[in-house]
């Protein structure tokens, strides 16, 4: 049996952990404990599953993966004690993930995807497409080993690192799941922040799932024409579908939107992009945070002068729009998302 026909069992829920120890013989609590081994436990290996006996970690063997991330690089900035991790797939595929350490407790970024396929000019994730999503125990894993590697304890998890979630939609549904589980992390949706470039029709979904998970939409321009220069899947759906997905998405979850802008320099940082993006969100229960755009080198995209940056936020200010301009973190270990991961593959 090839390693992609074993059952993905750290992907499997409680109910469906039962169901498969029972078809492999075993009594149901087993189920609770090899549950609680893997989610709180964060084992990477059966046979540290000590209370299980000897027969059942054979049989789970040959039948189970165990989803287990190999760190390849962690690097840690001087400046902040942000974390960035590179880890490994079972397939060779390379992700990262960050550690973040806020005073309200530490946060870690998370990829949804084996790169991108979104294409958005500034990113570096998206430079060379996607390969493949990441299953949910990917995405669950990459928690489990930052908080067993560094010893500190995961409060809230955004989903911002490489690839769009929204694209994984099933994928990132179950991993909420899990996450949420008071039988693993117990890490409630509250915390848990989804990032999305704009797929409208899925941010419905997610709506009608009703979720008080934080919803980040991506903007980076206020109209259309110019959002189209930046991001190709302004070209599928509108900023006037995005807003009313996002107004949606506020009635049935009662949860604020964040909304992202990263300033890049003559691009979107001029004083009439300021007011269009006054009017776009008048009214509306929202956040804007202003990301200094994080150069790439493959694209010419500069990041805003600093004086830019605080007069576009002193304009939002003004018309009382809530705004604040996100911290850089891990500047000098290649914070951009997606840019570990490619320099890493670059020199390798
Ligand atoms: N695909 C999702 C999540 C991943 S990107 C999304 O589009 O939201 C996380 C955030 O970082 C997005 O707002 C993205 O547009 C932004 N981003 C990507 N590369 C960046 C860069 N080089 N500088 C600043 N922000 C960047």
């Amino acid at each position: 049996m090839n390693n992609t026909e074993l059952i993905d069992i750290k992907s499997l829920n409680y109910d469906e952990l039962c169901k498969l120890t029972e078809e492999l013989g075993e009594k149901k609590f087993r189920a609770g404990q090899l549950y609680q081994w893997m989610h709180q436990k964060l084992v990477t290996d059966f046979d540290q599953c000590t209370n299980l006996s000897v027969s059942f970690r054979d049989k789970l063997k040959e039948k189970c993966r165990l989803t287990a991330l190999e760190p390849i690089r962690v690097q840690e900035s001087k400046l902040d004690g942000t974390q960035k991790f590179l880890f490994k797939l079972c397939d060779g595929n390379l992700i990262e993930s960050v550690l973040m350490k806020y005073k309200h407790g530490n946060s870690v970024c998370i990829s949804s995807q084996v790169g991108c396929r979104m294409g958005c000019r500034f990113c570096a994730s998206t430079l060379d497409g996607m390969v493949r999503n990441l299953t949910a125990s990917e995405m669950l894993d990459q928690i489990y080993r930052i908080q067993a590697i560094s010893g500190e304890r995961v409060r809230n998890v955004v989903v911002m690192g490489s690839g769009e979630p929204m694209d994984n939609y099933d994928n990132l549904l179950k991993f909420i799941e899990l996450l949420n589980d008071e039988k693993g992390l117990n890490i409630s949706a509250r915390n848990l922040t989804v990032s999305t470039c704009g797929l409208v029709p899925k941010i419905k979904e997610l709506a009608d799932c009703r979720l008080q998970i934080t919803l980040a939409i991506s903007l980076h321009a206020p109209n259309d024409e110019l959002r189209k220069t930046m991001m190709p899947i302004a070209n599928k759906y509108s900023i006037e579908e995005i807003m009313a997905v996002c107004r949606y998405y506020l009635n049935q979850t009662n949860r604020r939107i964040s909304f992202e802008y990263s300033l890049v320099k003559d691009v979107n940082d001029t004083p009439e992009c300021a007011s269009q993006l006054i009017s776009l969100v008048h009214g509306m229960n929202c956040h804007i945070n202003l990301i200094p755009v994080n150069p790439i080198k493959e694209r010419d995209y500069e990041q805003s002068e600093k004086n830019a940056i605080h007069e576009f936020k002193g304009r939002l200010e003004k018309s009382g729009v809530n705004v604040t301009i996100r911290r850089e973190m891990g500047r000098d270990i290649d914070g951009a998302c997606g840019q570990l991961r490619k320099s890493y593959i670059d020199n390798n």
